[in-house]
């Protein structure tokens, strides 16, 4: 296995238990995000995405805001997802902290056994529904529900979300992984129906379309995200240093040059907890 991958997984992990430490009560979580994403970088990485900081009912994609208010109180349930590139070779690591209680154990064990079980099955040959089963075998004696409609993904340079799609049910899907491949199996558990809906505008942007526009700001600001993220997801608190970036970086969604991903609030409000982590298919997770 090449070693850019195997040093990505490696910082991926340390900036992960890293993170841990830092989900104590009255926390910011916009300085948790900071913090995790500076020991990236001190690891000799760069984020491969923003620091998502998910809350609760929160399944995924809350990225802390520029000045966010939010702090961590005794009994949140944080699902800490990050993840590390080394020229764009990118890892994907989550995990689910409880601040100071024990009250969603059940919950934080059931996916902790999910994605061990799902682990436990990759191998050359194996079909991603197989993947998909394990996972709602471990989780079903718990008496909760996965959700359905998150899913794994393979890593790829440059990209965080390719093929394949690894499902967190068994959905049928007879796709088989080979050797050397590289995915990120996450499993997400609640005690809700299941299915994320689409939330608020999460202050995560990719690049969709460089074309050429107007305004010389504008063009500027894509210059400088062709530079430091290329096609990777970015947050507002990453150009909060750029004269208006607010309004330049509504202008360039509004043009089709950025797109804006949603946050994932499970859909019936049931609390939710998510561990992942990023595999080379026969060869051992990158992320322990
Ligand atoms: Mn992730
Ligand atoms: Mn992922």
């Amino acid at each position: 296995m090449e070693q850019p991958w195997i040093l990505s997984g490696k910082i991926s992990s340390q900036a992960r238990e890293y993170g841990k430490t830092l989900c104590v009560p009255g926390a910011k979580i916009v300085d948790i995000a900071d913090k995790i994403e500076k020991k990236i970088l001190e690891l000799g990485g760069k984020p491969a995405f923003p620091v998502d900081v998910s809350l609760n009912t929160m399944a995924a994609h809350y990225a802390p805001f520029v000045d966010d208010p939010i702090v961590l109180q005794k009994g949140d349930l944080v699902k800490l997802d990050l993840g590390t590139h080394i020229d764009g070779y990118v890892t994907d690591t989550a995990v689910t902290i409880e601040v100071e209680s024990e009250k969603y154990k059940k919950m934080r064990e059931a996916v902790h056994a999910a994605v061990e079980a799902a682990i436990a099955v990759v191998k050359p040959g194996v079909k991603v529904c197989q993947i998909g089963a394990a996972i709602e075998n471990a989780i079903e004696p718990y008496g909760y529900n996965p959700i359905r409609n998150l899913c794994g993904h393979g890593v790829g340079a440059w990209e965080v979300h390719t093929k394949p799609t690894i499902p967190n049910y068994d959905n049928g899907d007879q796709t088989t992984l080979t050797k050397g491949q590289r995915i990120a199996i996450e499993p997400f558990v609640t005690d809700g129906e299941g299915f994320i809906k689409d939330g608020k505008p999460s202050g995560i942007y990719a690049l969709v379309n460089p074309k050429p526009v107007r305004l010389d700001g504008a063009r500027k600001m894509i210059q400088h995200i062709l530079k430091e993220w290329k096609t990777l997801p970015f947050t507002v608190r990453w150009v909060k240093h750029i004269p208006n970036y607010q309004f330049l970086l509504n202008y360039l969604e509004k043009e089709g040059v950025l797109m804006q991903y949603g946050q994932l609030p499970e859909r019936s409000g049931g609390m939710v907890t998510q561990e992942e982590h990023t595999l080379s298919v026969g060869e051992g997770v990158l992320t322990r």
